[in-house]
């Protein structure tokens, strides 16, 4: 089968405020969805844009005294901080104010008109004389006509919920100026969304079964039959789409129309082409020659609060200006945050996820546990502070990482690195492995990653029983055993870059660090047909993940600060007396080596270290950081040690200097302890200063 061709791209942002974790999660679905169809040899171009045009960006520019174009380009200025952060690979970012969506949207318009589906009308609309333009409903504010409650929009009461035309409001005020509105007509443009070829095309598109979800069909399919409007009266089939504004207007001009302008709405999706436009150009690519193949697939991951606009108004726009229509409108719910509480910033029960990124949070917890619970259904999910933690340890630290470090340090030891020959019971577990390929590269494909979680780590329980009937840690100690040891360990190395394999797309940088473990090229599903065998070499182990620790979460989730008008206290404490360089050359701080640590058996505070700092022998230090570190989370790593401290003598053993790790003067307030570890290329015994 020859390769997929594939345009994928997810909802443009509203370029007025920074992402929220509504919009990582909709990224992490669709960038979970683009890696697995690279990993089946698919080519995608996948692109996202800012949505930079209509009213509120051109009053939020004026209030901040920028141009919007600058005000724009303020915010695209912070969007890749999130994308890398969450391992977010877009093939390209642009935004809707580029000369490749003036170009289009225009010569849409220019198509659609032709083809008969553009007319003006005269409307009347509320104009504000003080600022000299029409208003947008948003910015019109009144008295609501049915409960009387005061200042609410003009479009519906915050009150008791009515839904109204601005010009049904009692008194009503310009939100911008004060003004009161005076009613003015003005020329619109519509999209005739009514003409009988649009219904009838629509009707069939959106429920043939082929581009929307079931839920979605049958929801749109309610915008076809009669309803009532807010003003009491009933319609039938498809109303006709205004599509224009007046100057002033941050937007593209509307060919042969001065002062008019197109709606927001228009050309944000046409955004989508325009970035794949803009792409293509930066590689030389011609953009009409790749639109043009029928082979091509374009899929629009999207929430549901614009499902309106991608199964009407967008597929509409592009059929009837003779272009090709998207394949896959993916409709995902909203997030919501431990127990359903709404999102929301001020009130301090989001999720930020610069937050979440400033604390070392493993970008990958969160791309697992929203893949975990996202099913390709339009359903809304809940991030849980405490189910987060349970499910990430217990499946991706128990369950997957669990059976590398179980395995490779037998076969680094004891066979110089080398997987030996799986015998037959290890043959028949790796079948089943291989078995279950099929079922999650589904999966993936319906963009079920729940599905593809739950049978993964069905994969990982029968694995683990797999060592646990074996126990090669009992193998290890027995005489003669060795070829069964290497055996059983090979059979957990093979099980483990299946496994690797399949959670990939989830977990793009631990798929990195396993593949140079595993001395591997970059792997693909169809890698899943082989094993590496017997004889092959693998690298260093080095531990994958860590685990979530609940003083995290409550970091994440703890309520900005109210700041300090006080003198300030970095941490808690005020700043020691001054020193001098003699007195600070007192201290003889070196970078050390944690080649080994381990719990230290009654105390719960204290992990016991064995540091190499570069003289020929290790040293025994105590440290007061179990509360924070797994044994495994530090073995390998660099750190500072103070290494001309008198040895102490302790309850559990002499402590032959400090490890040296920063904390908050006031513990209970501020809980955490973080030891310190220095910038790649520093090597053991060096000096600091
Ligand atoms: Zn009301």
């Amino acid at each position: 089968m020859s390769p997929r061709k594939i345009f994928a791209t997810t909802a443009l942002p509203y370029a007025n405020g920074n992402f929220h974790i509504g919009h990582i999660m909709e990224y992490i679905q669709a960038d979970t969805w683009v890696r697995a169809q690279r990993m089946q040899g698919n080519q995608v171009n996948f692109v996202g844009a800012d949505d930079a045009h209509g009213a509120p960006i051109m009053i939020a520019a004026e209030k901040a005294g920028k141009t919007p174009q600058q005000f724009v380009a303020d915010i695209a200025a912070g969007r890749k901080q999130y994308l890398d952060g969450f391992h977010i690979a877009f093939d390209n970012w642009s935004n809707t104010d580029s000369p490749e969506n003036h170009e289009l949207s225009k010569q849409i318009y220019l198509d659609l008109k032709a083809a008969g589906f553009i007319e003006t009308r005269v409307i009347e609309q509320f104009f504000d004389p003080a600022k000299n333009m029409f208003l947008p409903d948003r910015f019109i504010k009144g008295e609501c006509p049915k409960c009387h409650a005061k200042d609410q929009y003009g479009d519906n009461c915050e009150s008791c919920g009515a839904v109204y035309a601005p010009t049904d409001l009692i008194n009503p005020f310009s939100a911008l100026s004060g003004a009161k509105p005076e009613m003015r007509t003005s020329e619109h443009f519509f999209f005739k969304l009514s003409d009988p070829r649009a219904v009838e095309f629509l009707a069939e598109w959106t429920q043939n079964g082929k581009h929307v979800q079931p839920e979605v069909a049958a929801k749109v399919k309610e915008w076809f039959g009669v309803r009532t409007n807010p003003d009491g009266t009933t319609s039938e089939g498809l109303d006709d789409w205004d599509i224009s504004r007046d100057a002033p207007y941050f937007g593209i001009e509307i060919p042969d129309a001065p002062g008019k302008y197109f709606y927001v709405w228009l050309d944000a999706p046409v955004g989508y082409l325009a970035s794949l436009k803009n792409l293509l150009n930066q590689r030389g690519e011609d953009f009409d020659a790749y639109m043009a193949d029928p082979a091509l697939e374009q899929y629009h991951f999207i929430g549901k609060d614009i499902v309106t606009f991608h199964t009407l108004f967008w597929p509409a726009m592009l059929k009837f200006s003779g272009r090709k229509t998207p394949t896959k409108i993916c409709v995902h719910g909203f997030l919501t945050v431990n127990n359903g509480e709404k999102m929301s910033k001020s009130r301090g029960t989001g999720l930020d996820p610069l937050k979440y990124l400033a604390l070392k949070m493993n970008p990958e917890w969160l791309r697992y546990y929203l893949g975990a619970k996202l099913n390709g259904k339009n359903e809304d999910i809940d991030f849980s502070a405490e189910d987060f933690m349970l499910r990430v340890n217990s499946d991706l630290i128990g369950k997957y990482v669990n059976i590398a470090s179980r395995a490779a340090g037998f076969i680094a030891k004891r066979f110089d690195g080398k997987l030996g020959a799986v015998s037959e019971d290890g043959q028949a577990l790796l079948a089943q492995l291989r078995a279950a390929k099929d079922g999650i590269v589904a999966a993936y494909e319906n963009r079920d990653s729940a599905r593809a979680a739950r049978d993964i780590m069905a994969l990982c329980d029968k694995v683990n029983s797999y060592v646990d009937a074996n126990k090669p840690w009992e193998l290890a100690k027995k005489e003669g055993m060795d070829a069964r040891l290497q055996d059983v360990c090979s059979t957990c190395i093979e099980a483990f870059r299946l496994l690797t394999i399949y959670l990939k797309p989830l977990l793009p940088a631990v798929a990195v660090q396993v593949e140079a473990f595993l001395n591997v090229a970059p792997l693909q599903f169809a890698d899943a047909d082989t094993l590496l065998g017997a004889g092959h070499g693998i690298g260093k182990y080095e531990h994958l993940m860590q685990r979530v620790v609940i003083e995290q979460l409550d970091a994440l989730f703890e309520p900005p600060a109210t700041p300090v008008v006080e003198a300030v206290k970095p941490g808690g404490e005020e700043i020691a007396p001054t020193i001098t360089i003699d007195d600070f050359a007192k201290i003889d701080l070196r970078i050390a080596k944690i080649v080994e640590c381990k719990p230290v058996e009654g105390s719960t505070k204290l992990l016991q270290l064995t540091l190499d700092a570069g003289e020929g022998k290790t040293r025994n230090v105590f440290s007061g950081i179990a509360s924070m570190y797994q044994p495994e989370d530090l073995q390998g790593k660099l750190t500072v040690l103070v290494a001309n401290l008198a040895p102490r003598k302790m309850k559990f053993g002499i402590s032959e200097g400090m490890v040296l790790a920063a904390s908050h003067a006031d513990e209970k307030a501020v809980p955490g302890i973080y030891v310190l570890e220095p910038f790649p290329g520093a090597q053991p015994g060096m000096r600091i200063g």
